[in-house]
């Protein structure tokens, strides 16, 4: 089959606008759009800048907008395209470095903000610090996450609020609340209960849509607003 991608192009500083270029390329239908740009820079046009690394669903680094879709390109097969233009656009909502690359730095700030690690002042043991299995499938859906971006850019309430935290920190957030060998509870929930944190996500369940390790991102954010509520009284995390 053809594939026909409608490309964005913009070089910020070089470019007034951006523009949008055409271009066929032939694709199994079991490829992916992936695929297809890597064809189109290593035939057609070397000038067109994107990321990828793993091709795997794993990095996460190869997220783009996809006929209106935020996702990954490694994980959208080109099966279900043909016959039609599709529109491949960077992720709304950041700053364009080149075509199809952003600069995620605010992203990655806002992740750092809810120290995305495990804070345990406790010796540590000989081996590791064990969990048991039922306390590790607490957490098994949020480690999915693999920061790729793509539900804030989707989360209509991000772009109507900057100073809102956005899906993916609080799907980090998650993880670490509620992980058995954390220490930091409590002062988790404190920061997560404030202005523009948990309590500023109004539902809107894109973040869930889209999110390529199918985490029920919406329902982690409603579960850290009662688990808020619970220690922290109600009124503090919003409603769930
Ligand atoms: Fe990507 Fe899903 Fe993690 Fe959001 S929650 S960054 S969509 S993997």
């Amino acid at each position: 089959m053809d594939l026909i991608l409608k490309v964005f192009r913009f070089r910020p500083g070089r470019d007034l606008e951006p523009t949008y270029q055409r271009y066929i390329v032939a694709a199994e239908p079991q490829e992916r759009i992936l695929d297809a740009l890597r064809r189109i820079q290593a035939d057609q046009d070397d000038t067109l800048s994107f990321r990828s690394s793993c091709a795997h669903g794993v990095c996460g680094s190869c997220a783009v907008r996809i006929d209106g879709h935020c996702g990954l390109a490694c994980q959208t097969l080109a099966r279900g395209f043909e016959g039609r233009d599709v529109t491949i656009e960077p992720l709304p909502g950041f700053k364009v470095l080149k075509d199809l690359m952003v600069d995620l730095t605010p992203f990655f700030d806002r992740v750092a903000l809810i120290r995305p690690f495990l804070v345990n002042r406790t010796p540590p043991p000989e081996k590791e610090r064990l969990q048991t299995p039922a306390d590790q499938g607490k957490i098994d859906e949020a480690i999915r996450c693999i920061l790729c971006a793509s539900c804030v850019a989707a989360c209509p309430v991000t772009h109507g609020n900057p100073r809102y935290i956005g899906p993916a920190p609080l799907v980090q957030a998650f993880r670490r609340v509620f992980d058995s060998r954390d220490e930091e509870m409590l002062a988790r929930l404190k920061q997560l209960a404030e202005p523009d944190m948990a309590e500023a996500c109004t539902n809107r369940f894109e973040c869930t849509r889209v999110c390529p390790k199918e985490i029920k991102v919406t329902k982690t954010i409603n579960t850290l607003k009662r688990e808020i509520a619970k220690h922290l009284g109600e009124g503090k995390g919003g409603r769930a």
